[in-house]
């Protein structure tokens, strides 16, 4: 029997083996395709604060996963030498009426207590060649504690620091017994303890909830990394509105994205909608003027009904545990996952 086995090599998968791993538990991976083969390997890689007002439980989890996240990468660059292209650059949000630049005139109070001096809120008049001056008519919020990270980067070292002797691709989880994974290939394995941590495909493995909904579902989103055809863009801040960002990732590159689509055909396609995210972040940021298009991307982000992270030990089998629920922020969540 193993010590403990992993499904999927996404972000949560991988976090957990590591963590386990470093409190001396003997962890094998298992995955269906390839390291980053889900949602984790998102060109867009933002992590942001929630708003600073009406504080609660589940922002405070938020704003310590961003505030610890620098320190747990610098370990693991240290560990692997490999980094994972974090960098805390601020995010804009254009205000386009009187009103929401006093709602955030209020906000900054409610950041200057909640964040702890950790960063600053503040309204700028934001750079009229980085954020177009038609959508900021009312200036611009900067958000000081949102960063960007390169999620196949981060991915990549997290691979590294677990071992790639013990990440096994090609092997697709069909159903769990208690202690015990079948593969769709027939094999078994049984193991003390079991995390899935297959993103979506994990809810499936739950049973309804009370109302009869099932425990979460994929949520598809869209993406897309254009090169700038000038302007460098490694000092600039993420620009987000109305659903859209624009994230500067260094070297000139440019992550669009993304959409939120409950209903669709192909989960791995791109399409008109993207088109039309793309449009929207055109008209936010003149720098992309003459950018040209260098991967369309799609992926499901694991939605729990509640969409909340769902790290729960499944209710009738025994040593099995299931890990997802990221939704929009699994990147900045999964340091702190504890199984
Ligand atoms: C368009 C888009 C943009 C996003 N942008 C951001 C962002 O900017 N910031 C942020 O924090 N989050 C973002 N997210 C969300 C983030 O990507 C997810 O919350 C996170 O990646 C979920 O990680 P995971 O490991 O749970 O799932 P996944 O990354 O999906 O990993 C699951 C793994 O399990 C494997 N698998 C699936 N089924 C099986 C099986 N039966 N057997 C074995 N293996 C299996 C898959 O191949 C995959 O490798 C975005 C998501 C999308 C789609």
């Amino acid at each position: 029997m193993e010590d403990v086995i992993i499904i999927g090599a996404g972000i949560f998968g991988l976090s957990i083996a590591r963590k386990l791993q470093k409190t001396g538990r003997d962890v094998q991976v298992f995955e269906a395709s390839h390291v980053g083969a889900g949602a984790s390997a998102t060109p867009l890689g933002v992590l942001s604060p929630h708003a600073p007002d009406n504080w609660n439980e589940k922002k405070e989890a938020q704003f310590q996963a961003l505030r610890s996240l620098p320190a747990h990468l610098d370990a693991l660059e240290q560990e692997t030498g490999l980094s994972a292209g974090y960098r805390r650059c601020g995010r804009l949000l254009p205000l386009t009426t009187e009103n929401q630049r006093a709602i955030w005139t209020r906000r900054i109070k409610d950041a200057r207590e909640n964040w702890q001096g950790e960063a600053s809120l503040e309204i700028v008049e934001p750079p009229a060649d980085w954020l177009s001056p038609d959508m900021a008519r009312f200036g611009a919020v900067r958000c000081g504690l949102s960063a960007r990270i390169n999620a196949r980067a981060y991915l990549n070292a997290l691979a590294a620091s677990v071992g790639g002797e013990r990440i096994h691709t090609g092997k697709t989880l069909e159903r769990l017994e208690p202690q015990t994974a079948i593969f769709t290939d027939g094999s078994k394995v049984t193991a003390k303890d079991i995390i899935v941590a297959s993103g979506t495909d994990a809810f499936r493995h739950l049973p309804d909830g009370a109302n009869g909904e099932p425990a979460g579902r994929g949520e598809k989103g869209q993406a897309a990394l254009f090169r700038l055809a000038q302007s460098d863009s490694e000092n600039r801040p993420i620009v987000f509105f109305d659903g859209t960002y624009v994230v500067p990732r260094g070297d000139n590159i440019v992550a669009l994205g993304a959409t939120s689509e409950r209903h669709f055909e192909d989960a791995h396609t791109t399409d008109a909608l993207l088109d039309a995210k793309i449009d929207k972040a055109r008209a936010l940021c003149p720098a992309l003027e003459g950018a040209e298009e260098i991967e369309r991307w799609a992926a499901l982000r694991p939605r729990a009904a509640d969409r909340r992270l769902l790290v729960t030990p499944h209710p009738t089998l025994e040593g099995i545990t299931i890990a997802t629920g990221g939704f929009k922020t699994g990147l900045a969540m999964a340091h702190m996952l504890e199984v």
